[in-house]
């Protein structure tokens, strides 16, 4: 549902992703990890269209993400595609970037209301049962500002999962949390990955929940990726010097 073909990106002289090639398949739940300035950031950037390649071509669910095929050719997406192709994807970020002064519903609401002329009855009906996963249909009436970080995120989550995209990217979600936060933001994501056949990428710092949550794990080292397979083989098994000096540290 995801292929990325020699994608490189560059900020100036800094090379972060260096001629990147991957796949995910539809229904795969794929941990990013590595090193921080690693460039896992940048690739749910990109997939988000917040960042463009350098060089190279990312197809999301059969089209091109930011090319349109023209004769035998290709030339840059109009920003409708764009747009359009932003829709098959919703992202989680490290700070929810609620919006301040709508409600809990009206933040689950709002974009289905104004983007996919969703009627206000449905989208409540949708937003309702979106918090009831979460765990927060009992605070749908309260502003962002009476919520706590973990109940901030679960929002932000059932905000993204409102506008039911295919493809679903989570980055350093809980890396913003206390510590006791963490666990309530993490169990809606377990409970997420295992009830949808949604495709989701994820990129942490929390290794043993990228091995709980992941059925494949791809680990960065400086805009390559290093090690690729299932995180009981990448976690237990390690082929490579690089992930084991890192799992080191970090587990
Ligand atoms: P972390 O785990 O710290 O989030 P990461 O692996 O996600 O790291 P990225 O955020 O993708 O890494 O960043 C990779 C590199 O690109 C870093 O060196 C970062 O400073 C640089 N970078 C990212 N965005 C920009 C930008 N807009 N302009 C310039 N440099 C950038």
């Amino acid at each position: 549902i995801i292929k990325l073909e020699s994608v490189t990106k560059r900020f100036g002289s800094l090379t972060v992703l260096d001629e990147l090639s991957f796949e995910v398949k539809p229904g795969e739940k794929l941990a990013l990890i590595g090193p921080s300035g690693s460039g896992k950031t940048t690739i749910l950037r990109m997939l988000m269209t917040l960042e463009h390649p350098s060089k190279g071509h990312i197809t999301v669910d059969g089209d091109y993400l930011f090319h349109v095929k023209r004769g035998d050719g290709l030339a840059p997406a109009s920003e409708k595609h764009l747009h359009e192709m932003r829709r098959k994807i919703g992202m989680v970020f490290q700070h929810f970037n609620l919006f301040p002064h709508k409600s809990v519903l009206q933040n689950v609401t709002l974009a289905p209301i104004l983007t996919q002329n969703v009627g206000k009855g449905d989208a409540e009906k949708r937003a309702m049962e979106l918090l009831d996963m979460v765990g927060l249909s009992d605070k749908a009436g309260a502003m962002p500002s009476q919520l706590s970080g973990g109940q901030k995120q679960r929002v932000a989550i059932a905000r993204a999962l409102a506008l039911r995209p295919k493809i679903m990217l989570f980055d350093e979600v809980t890396s913003a949390l206390d510590p006791e936060l963490v666990e309530e933001v993490l169990n809606v994501m377990r409970r997420l990955a295992e009830e949808t056949d949604m495709t989701m990428l994820l990129v942490t710092h929390e290794m043993n929940f990228a091995r709980d949550f992941a059925d494949r794990v791809l680990f960065f080292d400086s805009g390559h990726i290093i090690e690729d397979g299932p995180p009981s083989d990448i976690f237990t098994n390690p082929t490579h010097e690089r992930t084991k000096s890192f799992l080191r540290k970090v587990l």
